[in-house]
């Protein structure tokens, strides 16, 4: 099979806060399974990220702490960076926004797309508190939708039907800092010609059938709808340096620089390893993914894709966005003020980084939200992970060591029961790898687990037990075939739990690196007569209530 070139992308998280359970499932974990996913297949892949750390919520927080925003952005990615290694992320690049070369990078693009006239001034009215004494860019306006009435919409987004908006188009307009009612003052402002470039948006966007659903119809709507112009700069001290003549007080707009960071992220990458970038973004055929919350796609699927048009510079367009919905927590949403949720440097204190993966896998909100219940988190836990999976590894491995001195026993003739779950262990295996394609985690990952409970099944059947004393030779084929399916289950479970992966690896002797074996190895039996390692204990069982108290102790700490 031909290699093909990937880069997979996860959307920036803002650096002010360390990310909870429902940005790491919505982005980085989902991207890293897939990531895996295409290196088991021998694609070449590039897997970036990194901390989006400008814009006025930023400058804000660390006026609040009292320091410097580049010294609060240092503290948070590096710790954030750390965090992301324990889960286990394969991140080739997790970098950040204020790099030199990501400033670099940036002031040269919107340099060239002004050039080419996509970049116009405008003299215009924004919203000024008087109480705070600054302007209200974005985030800094709330007010009603004028789309969806939706009451607490945002100056640059409504959360409730993901509209992009201008702080002017909001109704009942509020200082998002103080609620003080803003007064409209001039100011003059670059912006992106978006409107240019609707038809050829409308072209590419109804060609991208293989979108999911949500991402499909939301972008062919605002488009038909009509797009206005993009604003691209702000009245802001902490930011890239707009690059436009007379531009010299105004910084770009963080959201139209970070949602170009995949770009010179993989530019990075490249340079230091001695790669060509351009492969990666201006070769036909080079694709790219983007995993992102459903809040996130407009961004990915109008705004970049038209910054990469307007550079007229033979970039590739976005090829699949993989986006999700939202995690809530018991039945309500993440809030870090409630501490209602669970971030992600608590969550590596109270339980190895696979069970947490293996659960947000397992109910990834791929078509409407869910929620994380510690009830569900619980049994999924014990009674999937640990009671089919984990259970049917360790009765073969302790059963090969105890009764065949661990050494894999040569099969001796396969009877129908044999062939059948032979037959069964390929198709599922196949099904795996097709939902794992269409970036269907949550259904592979239960394909992974059903591929366990055959094994159980089978094994249940075939009562080796009894075998080894009754008819030794079948007892030999039984065991024989129960090793290959713990083999193919240890590749099918690697995109997913890497590190039980690993274990799986070691127990089982094989030769190799378990991340970067060929995927469909994993349906080529093992050769007789090999030994293998010990049996290790994969999971440990979760009791709900022992975790919750853990995680008090662990918040009373701080
Ligand atoms: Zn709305
Ligand atoms: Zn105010």
């Amino acid at each position: 099979m031909e290699k093909e070139k990937w880069v997979v992308c996860s959307a920036w998280p803002y650096v002010n806060f360390i990310p909870h359970l429902g940005t790491l499932i919505g982005s980085m974990l989902s991207g890293d399974v897939f990531a895996r996913f295409l290196r088991h297949l021998g694609n070449d892949v590039i897997y970036v990220s990194g901390s989006d750390v400008h814009g006025a919520r930023m400058e804000f927080e660390a006026l609040i702490e009292g320091i410097t925003p580049e010294e609060l952005v240092e503290r948070n990615h590096k710790i954030i960076v750390d965090h992301l290694k324990k889960f286990r992320i394969s991140f080739d690049n997790y970098t950040k926004t204020s790099s030199q070369h990501h400033k670099r990078f940036i002031q040269d693009f919107y340099k060239r797309i002004y050039e080419n006239g996509y970049v116009f001034r405008k003299k215009e009215i924004m919203p000024f508190c008087e109480g705070c004494n600054r302007f209200l860019p974005d985030r800094f306006t709330t007010g009603r939708c004028p789309f969806c009435d939706y009451e607490n919409a945002r100056g640059n987004q409504c959360e409730n039907c993901g509209r992009l908006l201008e702080p002017s188009q909001l109704l009942e307009i509020k200082c998002a800092v103080c609620g003080g009612k803003p007064v409209f003052r001039e100011t003059v402002q670059w912006y992106f010609d978006l409107p240019r470039l609707a038809n050829k948006l409308l072209g590419y966007v109804e060609k991208q059938v293989h979108w999911p659903e949500n991402a499909y119809t939301l972008t062919l709507n605002m488009i038909k709808e009509g797009l206005s112009p993009k604003s691209l700069t702000r009245d802001l001290e902490w930011g890239i340096k707009a690059p436009f003549p007379e531009s010299d007080d105004k910084t770009i707009y963080c959201w139209m620089e970070a949602v170009l960071g995949y770009v010179s992220a993989t530019k990075e990458w490249c340079e230091k390893n001695g790669r060509e970038w351009i492969k990666y973004w201006k070769e036909p055929g080079a694709k790219t993914v983007f995993f992102i919350g459903k809040d996130n796609i407009p961004f990915h699927t109008i705004i970049l894709p038209a910054l990469l048009m307007a550079a007229e510079d033979n970039y590739v367009l976005p090829y699949q966005i993989a986006s999700t919905e939202f995690l809530c927590y018991e039945g309500g949403k993440f809030s870090k003020s409630e501490r209602k949720g669970v971030w992600i440097d608590e969550a590596v204190q109270l339980l190895p980084s696979d069970s947490w993966r293996f659960y947000l896998i397992r109910i990834r909100p791929e078509t409407r939200d869910v929620n994380f219940i510690w009830e569900d988190f619980e049994e999924k836990i014990n009674e999937e992970l640990i009671g089919k999976f984990g259970n049917f590894v360790h009765r073969v491995l302790t059963f090969t060591n105890k009764y065949f001195d661990g050494v894999v026993p040569s099969p001796n003739g396969y009877d129908e029961e044999d062939k059948r779950i032979l037959n069964e262990v390929r198709r599922i295996f196949e099904e795996i790898t097709g939902t794992l394609r269409e970036i269907r985690l949550k259904k592979a990952i239960r394909k992974v687990i059903d591929l366990s409970d055959k094994g159980n099944t089978y094994f249940q059947l075939k009562e080796p037990w009894k075998l080894v004393n009754e008819d030794r030779e079948k007892c030999k084929t039984a065991i024989y075939v129960g090793l290959n399916i713990c083999k193919a289950l240890a590749i099918a479970i690697d995109p997913f739990l890497p590190e039980t992966a690993e274990k799986m690896w070691r127990m089982l002797n094989m030769n190799g690196d378990v991340h970067t074996v060929n995927w469909f190895s994993a349906l080529e039996r093992i050769k007789p007569g090999r030994e293998i390692g010990k049996p290790e204990i994969l999971f440990r069982k979760v009791n709900r209530k022992d975790l919750l108290s853990k995680l008090m102790e662990i918040r009373g700490k701080h």
